[in-house]
């Protein structure tokens, strides 16, 4: 397993359930005022301020589905496992406050294993201003299970949701795209170097990569872009965080609005280190940016009258429009050629 803990090995067994909770939790003061009361009893109270309405968003996590523990590092998916949630209710215009996190533990984890989960989790707490409320735990046959529920609050009436886009829309992404794919290929390649090699002391090369490789380990929720339209009094019509990949993303737009798109391949923003990737590995870069996932960046729509407001937000690129239904979703390439878009997202089953 990676980031091994080897000089201490406490069984779960030697705390208990009730022990591991309470060490687990100990160290997490709860910071917002509307966490009223946190771990400890059947259920946590939450106050709902006047005139804002909650929001409640939840990720499941699965061993050998989500995640590899063979090269993803368990503070790193304990952070992660936060922040896709947290990004969940940004992709609402809201703000995240509260977390419930549950686990399923299988024998093969110590406290240590554990320990590690949650200073990623408390990190991601910290760094986003959310309070861990509650949980629950409990043994698991088929690997690690994590799953965290996510409160936010935002105000009355002002969420954002997928289905307001209107033709004439400008399409907008922040930050870049595929970069986090890339970061998957790199790992799972280095991860079959090294068994090939046979030697444990094996070191994978990482030079020169590691901003696709964080993208993918360590991904962030973009708390600064939806704080920077507020600033600029720019409301989304539309929005939602790439998760699956741009492609699958701009259709649950399409038929949630009853809209079509055009988005042009040229505009599309990627990294140097994702395009370099996808050339050592032979692959395509705009299906690699299209339909690669975990992005974690909010893609939204807004009114053309926002053009200039919008050229002005950094790490905002304007990528397309939105059209009559009848049109459809279609990518327009460098030579000015229409292809239909279609979902290649990450798929489970
Ligand atoms: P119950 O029997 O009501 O499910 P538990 O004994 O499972 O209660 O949990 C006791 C308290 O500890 C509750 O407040 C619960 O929310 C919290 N809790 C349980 N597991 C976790 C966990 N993995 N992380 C954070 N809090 C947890
Ligand atoms: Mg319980």
């Amino acid at each position: 397993m990676a980031e091994n803990n080897k000089e201490k090995v406490t069984e779960i067994s030697q705390l208990g359930e009730f022990g591991l909770i309470d060490h687990l939790t100990k160290d997490f003061p709860l910071k917002n005022e509307s966490s009223v009361l946190g771990v400890g009893d059947d259920a946590a109270i939450i106050d709902v301020p006047e005139g804002k309405e909650a929001l409640v968003t939840t990720d499941l996590l699965l061993e050998g589905i989500h995640f590899d523990v063979r090269y993803v590092p368990l503070k790193h998916l304990g952070y992660k496992a936060a922040v896709v949630n947290f990004s969940d209710v940004y992709a609402m215009n809201g703000t995240p406050k509260q977390i419930t996190v549950s686990l399923g533990v299988s024998s093969r984890f110590t406290v240590e294993h554990i320990e590690q989960i949650y200073a990623g989790i408390r990190l991601a707490c910290e760094n986003y201003g959310v309070d861990l409320v509650g949980g629950d735990t409990s043994a698991s046959q088929t690997g690690l299970v994590i799953s965290i529920t996510c409160l936010g609050e935002v105000e009355k009436g002002k969420a954002v949701k997928r289905s307001g886009a209107k033709e004439t829309d400008l399409i907008c992404v922040s930050g870049d795209l595929g970069a986090a794919y890339m970061g998957l290929q790199l790992l799972e390649r280095e991860n079959q170097v090294a068994a090939q090699s046979g030697d444990p002391n094996f070191q994978p090369n990482f030079a020169g990569k590691e901003y696709i490789l964080e993208r993918q380990l360590k991904p962030e929720a973009r708390k600064d872009i939806i704080e920077k339209l507020n600033a600029a009094g720019i409301i989304p019509t539309s929005m939602m965080d790439v998760s699956d990949g741009l492609s699958s993303e701009l259709l649950h737009i399409c038929k949630s609005s009853d809209v079509g798109c055009r988005v042009y391949e040229d505009r599309i923003p990627i990294d140097y280190q994702t395009a370099v990737m996808a050339e050592e590995l032979n692959m395509n870069l705009v299906t690699a940016a299209m339909n690669g996932g975990e992005d974690y960046e909010l893609l939204f729509t807004v009114p053309l009258t926002d053009k200039d407001k919008i050229e002005k937000i950094e790490g905002v690129k304007m990528i397309g429009y939105i059209t009559k239904p009848s049109l459809g979703a279609a990518l327009i390439t460098r030579d000015g050629q229409e292809f239909p878009i279609k979902a290649q997202g990450w798929q489970a089953f």
